[in-house]
């Protein structure tokens, strides 16, 4: 079963760290949501498990071997990535950007296989009567199940998505998380940023938080401050001294998950 696991492992750009000496073991079938403040590190910590960025230090590995050991379309069986953004300047169908998520198996060209796995991931993330619209023209929800579906149609066993429902609206992101959970259910493993600390909070099993420890102007480099449910992450003492704000934490009527209200602070 894939697992990711990273190694004391430090990572930034250009010389600047930005990640500092992280462990953790994502084990297959978790959800895992990871949350902090803006500029902490958590799209660089995305990149990292996707072997997008190198470390500086440490090592993050797939099922105990080396992620620079894996070959490009070896890894793109296993880890299905959905990065914040991606641009789509030439006017491609729908089905056709799904399709283009079949390129670690496909030789000259598809076969009818590939063809029936991109109908199934979109079909599962409700994309399907979308396949002859161009890539151009549907909406930002919409969107973003597509390039779900093309991460899908890779077939991984761990999903890496950035940010999945930002600039959506809420019927949208509960729609998307909604794919997620079932998704997980039936054995994919989701890793994933947010910055929606209630509604990654209602469906991660697992939350990672990550701090920079000090406010600026001389931040540290991030390290994961507390790892566990989202009951033991999201607590009152701790969001407080993360995030530089004032909360109230609640039970969520509906799914009793914790529901963090910011406050406005007392000058
Ligand atoms: P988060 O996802 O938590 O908002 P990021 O991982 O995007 O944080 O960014 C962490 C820090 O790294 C920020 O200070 C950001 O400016 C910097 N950073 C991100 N990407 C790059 C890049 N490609 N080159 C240089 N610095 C970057």
């Amino acid at each position: 079963m894939e697992a990711i696991e990273l190694k004391e492992v430090s990572a930034g750009y250009n010389g600047t760290p930005i990640l500092s000496n992280i462990s953790l073991k994502v084990e297959a079938g978790e959800f895992l949501g990871i949350i902090g403040p803006n500029g902490v590190g958590k799209s660089t910590l995305l990149r990292i498990m996707s072997g997008t960025l190198a470390t500086s230090k440490g090592e993050v590995q797939i099922n105990g071997k080396n992620i620079r050991e894996y070959k490009r379309k070896e890894l793109a069986k296993i880890e299905g990535v959905v990065p914040q953004q991606s641009f789509f300047s030439l006017p491609f169908k729908c089905f056709d950007v799904v399709l283009m998520g079949r390129f670690p198996y496909v030789g000259w060209r598809e076969k009818h296989e590939d063809y029936e796995i991109a109908t199934r991931a979109m079909k599962l993330t409700e994309t399907y009567e979308l396949k002859d619209r161009l890539i151009q023209e549907v909406s930002g929800g919409e969107l973003q199940r597509v390039r779900i579906a093309r991460a899908l149609s890779q077939e991984p066993k761990i999903l890496l998505m950035d940010e999945p429902t930002a600039h959506l609206d809420i019927y949208h992101e509960i729609r998307i998380f909604e794919i997620l959970k079932k998704l997980n259910v039936e054995g994919l493993t989701v890793i994933i940023t947010s910055h929606d600390l209630n509604t990654v909070g209602a469906y991660a099993k697992t939350l990672a938080l990550l701090s920079n420890g000090s406010p600026r102007p001389s931040p540290q480099s991030g390290q994961i401050v507390k790892l566990g449910t989202p009951d033991e992450v999201l607590e009152k003492n701790l969001i407080e001294e993360v995030y530089h704000a004032r909360v109230i934490i609640k039970e969520h009527p509906a799914t009793h998950t914790p529901f963090v209200i910011p406050i406005a602070s007392e000058e």
